[in-house]
């Protein structure tokens, strides 16, 4: 499916990720001069709208954890490899690595 817009482009597929609307498809104007508009998907029915704005958002949320764990994990190894480097102990004491991660601004959650 495609159509002009009223600057006489073609139009060009989008997805809304509006509460409303979520995932659903549309034609607009490709440079959002004009008012152009037109759905390309039959309405969401109601379990639709309630249910994929949830997922999204619990999407978001483990993304997020799993953002939070990697830089965790990048500064964990970090301290490990410089501790190596210097020729500290590497069988380091978990309090000192705790510390050692504390002091490069990232807090680890339960
Ligand atoms: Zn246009």
């Amino acid at each position: 499916m495609t159509a002009k817009c009223y600057c006489g482009a073609w139009s060009v597929q989008q997805t809304a990720w509006t509460s409303a609307n979520t995932g659903h498809r549309f034609l607009a104007c490709p440079f959002r001069k004009c008012r152009f508009f037109n759905w390309i998907d039959p309405p969401l029915c109601d379990r639709a709208r309630t249910i994929i704005p949830s997922l999204i958002r619990r999407m978001n949320r483990l993304e997020a954890k799993l953002k939070n764990a990697q830089q965790t994990q990048t500064i964990t190894s970090t301290v490990l490899d410089e501790s190596t480097i210097v020729g500290e102990n590497t069988a380091m004491d978990e309090s000192i690595l705790v510390d050692e991660i504390k002091k490069k601004g990232v807090v680890a959650k339960p």
